[in-house]
């Protein structure tokens, strides 16, 4: 008989020992050192509570570095005709919003929760 928790394996795919999942609900966030509010190891501030679904593979990540650093693929933002997509979660309340609430909003519509404001500067990255 061999003995079978001795050994640690380290997972060669990928080779990242800080990636994580958190679920909120339904969803499933994966990234670097994600928090149970979806902040990762890139956006960790009090107002980084959202996490996004990506287009390009529709998975859900606390944001685009997380996203690069896990995937090999570069990452689309979604078309304009996409708005109604229910693209993001927040991850204080795990409520959805589509596309276009979430650029109307500076805080979560659900439960008060700030958004972090410094997330216009990369909305181009996400959303046509
Ligand atoms: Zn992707
Ligand atoms: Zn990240
Ligand atoms: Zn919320």
């Amino acid at each position: 008989m061999r003995h079978p928790s001795a050994v640690s394996s380290v997972s060669a795919s990928g080779g990242i020992s800080a990636e994580s999942i958190t679920e909120l609900g339904t969803v499933r966030v994966r990234g670097l050192l994600v928090d149970e509010q979806t902040r990762c190891a890139h956006y960790h501030s009090e107002l980084d509570v959202i996490a996004l679904l990506f287009h390009c593979c529709e998975e859900w990540f606390p944001c685009h570095l997380c996203h690069e650093a896990i995937t090999d693929h570069p990452s689309r933002p979604w078309p304009a005709t996409a708005r109604t997509t229910e693209a993001v979660v927040c991850g204080v309340c795990c409520s959805r919003l589509r596309i276009e609430d979430y650029l109307r909003v500076d805080a979560c519509p659900t439960c008060d929760a700030e958004f972090n404001p410094g997330c216009r500067l990369h909305r181009s990255l996400y959303f046509d």
